[in-house]
């Protein structure tokens, strides 16, 4: 299995959203609360010591998914042929069935995502799967203005951006494995 990865270069990353909505639109999710693509901002220090940076989150795909063993009703798995992690809607319970969603609960990425209808069902990011069997690039990575985005084998994005997994604002446990590759912006950066 050769695990796709993503990359993201934190120091080109403007935080103007234009890949979460382009990820919206391709994927005609709904406007309320879902976003398979997250922006955040990160601020620190006071003027004129200020660091300013984004991070960008999709789904990690980790090896070892912690969404996955907190599913009750095995609705998430990881597709062996290239290690992403897809959920079945129609095995998830929904939102209020599941009660606690523990998915979302496990995931410190807060991936997963529920619309704001009764008992949505969870939907998360998926690598644009379908446009990856094209042969084509996930519709973030080709919206990006900053080329701040990449997305390959795991293998290839650390041969080219070497293994960092460390960035500001990212949280995720690397127990997990997440597949990603970051170039941080070290706090001293102008
Ligand atoms: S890879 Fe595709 S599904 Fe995932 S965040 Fe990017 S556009 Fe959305
Ligand atoms: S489109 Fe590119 S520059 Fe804009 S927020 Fe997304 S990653 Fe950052």
């Amino acid at each position: 299995m050769s695990q796709m990865g993503f990359y993201f270069d934190q120091t080109r990353c403007t935080g103007c959203h234009t890949c979460r909505v382009a990820c919206k639109d391709w994927h005609d999710l709904q406007s309320e609360g879902v976003n398979w693509m997250q922006i955040e901002t990160i601020e620190k220090g006071t003027f004129p010591h200020l660091f300013l940076a984004f991070m960008a989150t999709p789904c990690y795909q980790c090896e070892t998914p912690a969404c996955m063993a907190a599913c009750p009703s095995e609705a998430i798995s990881k597709r062996v042929s290239d290690g992403i992690v897809v959920v079945d809607p129609d095995a998830c319970l929904g939102r209020e069935k599941c009660e606690k969603t523990p998915c979302l609960k496990a995931c410190r990425s807060r991936v997963p995502q529920f619309g704001p209808e009764e008992n949505a069902k969870m939907q998360k990011c998926d690598f644009c799967l379908e446009r990856l069997d094209q042969g084509k690039q996930p519709i973030c990575v080709e919206a990006c203005p900053m080329f701040a985005l990449e997305i390959d084998t795991l293998t290839a994005l650390q041969k080219k951006y070497g293994s960092s997994q460390e960035a500001a604002g990212f949280r995720h446990p690397v127990k997990l494995k997440p597949a990603v590759v970051f170039t941080p912006k070290p706090e001293n950066y102008s």
